[in-house]
Parts: structure tokens; sequence; C-alpha cells
């Protein structure tokens, strides 16, 4: 029996139940299909990523990757019929799109008589599964987080799966060439495809991961592991993340190397690791949560999650906030930020909170316009742990950081960059100055240096407007 195996957020061999699942029927067609829906929100940099990443599957495939463009729920089915499969299989997808595109497919393979199968999900534990005593999700991350921790996940299936995979070619629909890359306006992407990204997660096992705990929030400090783009498009799995950390810290710590998950089954809850490895466990368990929320929630993808502040005033975006867009908004760790996002298409969380806050807090401009233009321009762009994000920030998600807590871009900057050599790296005007100016080039006798613009905004005075509005809200709420 032939089956095939339609890839969407899992592009890679390795660990992947829906492809072991294929692969368990007999000869199997690797299919991705070019949804116009992937073109929004997603900007040139997350597309170009993508495409790098199926021309790298398409490599390891021999050139076996069906590439078809149109309708999801035309396109599969036609696929299945061509190849005479009775069943598509995927990974689960919690997305509110995701969703619905899945059902439609499902129901238009149904009425030809044919089955989508869901195996696995693009996270460890899939969203859903992780409810409260009364089997409700979470609204707050630390007890999902303990009942995450207790719900445990599975080991990764060992080895890449090595179906007999049929040859797209001997079809008779035309199949389309992975587009080229859009253009990418300068911005520089990582290494594409899934033996980058293991290489990244091992690089960051073997020199940061020590210091993660303490260096995370510094941007300078370049010791996170960059694996957002590989965990959006799901070049690693997650589960392997986790897999692989464990087996890092017991072997620092029974000095031969892990032994748990060696046997390839069972559930891996590990208490036991160290500090660091904790800190970062957590770190991807927030995608998890974020995940959860979003599939408990599909709106808050768009509107308020919590409407607390559903009466706050806003401004609409305007000259201030297309400064903010290209980093010439005055304030050096803001547009530091900015510019890394133009340049690498990825920014580091502290500055992204900072970021946000800014937006929100000191342009008065609602997060659903910051949350666009960070979905357009991040190569890890991802509906729930962005719009999520900023609304962390802004004061209506999750674990809502109070309102009132508004972040000063310079005593942030002075905090978590003391030497000013993250703006530096970012933001060129001010290179040629020491760490006592550089978070206040404007409080210099002559001003910022040249070509470097002057704050758009007063923060003092707009974080008391802030508060204002913040407590207008309130009281109409
Ligand atoms: P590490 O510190 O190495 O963390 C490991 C992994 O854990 C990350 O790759 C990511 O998958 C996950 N993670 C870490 N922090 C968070 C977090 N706060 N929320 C959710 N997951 C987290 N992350 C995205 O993947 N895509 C986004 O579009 C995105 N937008 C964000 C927007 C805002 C306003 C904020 C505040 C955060 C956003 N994040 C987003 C979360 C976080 O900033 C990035 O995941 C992180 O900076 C990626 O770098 P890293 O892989 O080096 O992280």
């Amino acid at each position: 029996r032939r089956a095939v195996w339609w890839l969407r957020r899992d592009l890679r061999l390795d660990d992947n139940p829906a492809l072991l699942a294929a692969a368990d029927e007999g000869p199997v067609l690797a299919l991705f299909v070019l949804d116009d829906a992937l073109r929004s929100p997603s900007g040139p940099v997350r597309l170009a990523f993508l495409y790098r990443c199926l021309r790298d599957l398409d490599e390891r495939l021999s050139g076996r990757l069906c590439v078809r463009a149109g309708r999801p729920d035309e396109v599969v089915p036609a696929v299945a019929r061509e190849v005479g499969a009775d069943v598509v299989h995927i990974a689960a997808d919690h997305g509110p799109y995701g969703r619905d595109r899945d059902d439609r497919v499902a129901r238009a393979l149904a009425a030809d008589g044919r089955e989508l199968r869901r195996t696995g999900s693009a996270y460890a534990v899939a969203p859903g599964r992780v409810t409260s005593s009364e089997g409700t999700s979470y609204r707050v991350f630390t007890p999902f987080y303990r009942a995450w921790k207790e719900h445990g996940w599975r080991a990764p299936a060992a080895g890449a799966a090595d179906p007999d995979w049929l040859d797209p070619r001997s079809l008779p629909g035309s199949g389309a060439a992975i587009p080229a890359d859009p253009d990418l306006e300068g911005t520089r992407l990582p290494a594409a495809g899934e033996a980058a990204a293991r290489e990244r997660l091992r690089a960051f096992l073997r020199d940061s991961l020590a210091g993660y705990a303490r260096h995370r929030d510094e941007p300078a400090a370049e010791v996170t592991s960059r694996l957002s783009p590989y965990l959006k498009w799901g070049c690693v799995h997650p589960r392997t993340v986790l897999h692989e950390l464990h087996q890092a810290v017991t072997a620092t710590s029974d000095g031969r190397g892990g032994s748990r998950g060696e046997s390839g089954g069972g559930s891996e809850s590990p208490g036991d690791l160290s500090g660091a490895a904790e800190k970062f466990r957590s770190e991807v368990a927030w995608r998890e949560f974020y995940a959860d929320v979003l599939a408990a929630h599909p709106s808050s993808a768009r509107s308020d999650f919590s409407d607390t502040l559903a009466t706050m005033a806003h401004e609409p975006p305007g000259d201030a906030f297309e400064a903010w867009k290209r980093g010439r908004t005055g304030y050096p760790v803001v547009d530091a930020g900015m510019r890394q996002l133009l340049a690498e298409g990825w920014v580091h969380n502290r500055i992204r909170m900072i970021e946000a806050s800014f937006v929100c807090k000191d342009l008065h401009v609602h997060w659903t316009h910051g949350a666009r233009w960070y979905l357009e321009r991040l190569v890890d762009g991802d509906l729930a742990s962005n719009n999520h994000g900023w609304q962390w920030t802004a004061g209506t998600g999750t674990d809502a950081a109070p309102y009132f807590r508004v972040f000063n871009p310079v005593s942030q900057g002075r905090r978590f960059d003391p030497e000013g050599e993250y703006i530096r790296r970012w933001v060129p005007e001010l290179r040629g100055l020491p760490a006592g100016e550089v978070h206040e080039p404007w409080k210099r006798p002559g001003g910022p240096p040249d070509g470097y613009p002057l704050p758009v905004v007063d923060h003092a005075a707009e974080r008391r407007e802030a508060l204002d509005r913040y407590e207008q809200a309130r009281k109409s709420g």
C-alpha cells in the first residue's frame, strides 16, 4: 500500500512520527503544498528560510520531494488519487488556520474514500493534552509548566525513517518548483535545514548551555540557542531538543554520557537537571504554553486574550511608529533591536520585550500593529509565540505583566547591555561613544553623533501618559 506524507511544519526526516506512520504502510510520497496562505503573514525572510529548508530536504530525497501549488483541499486529494494512497499522513496542526485547513482536507479526502491521519504534533506535549484538575486549559504559565513536566514526553524515535520513496516525476499531475528566494533586502539568514538545526543544537549544548541561566538576558552575550527558526519549521523537534539537553546534562553529571533516552521508549520526565538546563527547558515550555493557549482560544491570536484593557485609548501608527520600524527612534537599545531584526530576521528575547513595551507604552500604538511588523520580518515568526509575547507586554495576555510596568529603554539598556556592546554592534552611528554616553546620546554636549536622531518621544512624559490611559481604561472597563 502506498502512502502520502504531507509535510507542513515538520521539515525533517529524523524523529518524525507522521513519516514513520506513513512508512509503515509501504512506499511513501513526500508532499509539500505551496498554499497561498503561506505568503501572509510570512514576509520574504521567513519564506526564503522555508524554501531553503525545502531545497535541503529535496536534496536529501534525491529530488523526490513532490511540490504542488494550490489549495490544499484540492491538491492533497488529487495527489492521493494519483498515488493510489488510501491514507495521507500529517502531524496535527493546532493553529486556527491549520486546523480549519486540515478539517477541509479531511472532508475532501473522505468524500473520495480516503483518510487524513494525524500522528504527533510540532510540540513535545501536544496542545490540549495538559489540563488543570477541572479539565480546562491553563491561563498562567507556572501551573502549566508544572503539569507539562509531570505529563512528560516520549523519547525521540531513533534515527530517520528510510522508506521506499515514490518519485513525483512518475505522477500524471504537474509539480511546481520550489520558488526562488524572495528579495531579502539585505537580511542574512542562518543555514537552513535539518543538519543545520542539529548542528546548532549541538553547538549550543557544547558551548553556551553552561552560561545560559546567567547570561541569557544579555543581548551581547549570544548565549541563547537560536533554535527558534528551526523549531518554527520543524527542522528539529522540541522533543529531540529536550532529549539532547537531558543527555548533555547527564553526560556532564555522571561523566559517561546519558542512558535514559537510549532505550528508545517510555517516558522521559527528568527532574534532576542543572539550573541552566532547567531554565532552558522552561523557555521551550513557553513555546508549548502559548501553542496550548492558542489552541484553546484561537481568537487570542488576533485580539486581546484578556479584556481588562478593552477600552484603552490607542494612537494610530504614525511617523514615530515608522521610525521604530526602521530603528530610528533615538533610543539606542530600541534602535539596535530593530536594526538586528532588519539585518538578521531575529531579535534577542529581552530586546523583543523592550521593543514591544516601546510600541505599546511609549507610542500608545495597539500591540497588533507591532506584532504584525514582527511577523512580517522575523525568520522565526510564529503566531502563538509572537502574538502572545506582544500581549504579555501590552498587558492583555496570559500572565499579563502588569500594565503599569513600563520598560524604561535607557535603564533596560544600562542593565542588560552595560558596556553598550550590543548597541555598538547594530548602530554604527554610536560606535565611537563610550559606555557612559551610548545609552543617552542626546545628553552629550553636542547632541547625538551625526546621522543619529534625537528621541522621537520623551519617555518620562509618555510613561505618565500610558499610566493615565491605563487608569482611564480601568475605571471605564
Ligand atoms: P532560547 O532562549 O535559546 O530558547 C529556546 C527556545 O525556547 C526558543 O527557540 C523558543 O522556541 C522557545 N522560547 C524561548 N523564549 C520564549 C518565549 N518567551 N516565548 C515562547 N517561546 C520561547 N518566539 C518565536 O519562536 N517566534 C516569534 O515570533 C516570537 N515573537 C516574540 C515576540 C515578542 C514581543 C516576545 C517578547 C517574544 C517572542 N518570541 C518569539 C519568544 C522569544 O523571544 C524567542 O523564542 C527567542 O528569542 C528565540 O531565540 P532562541 O532560540 O535563541 O531562544
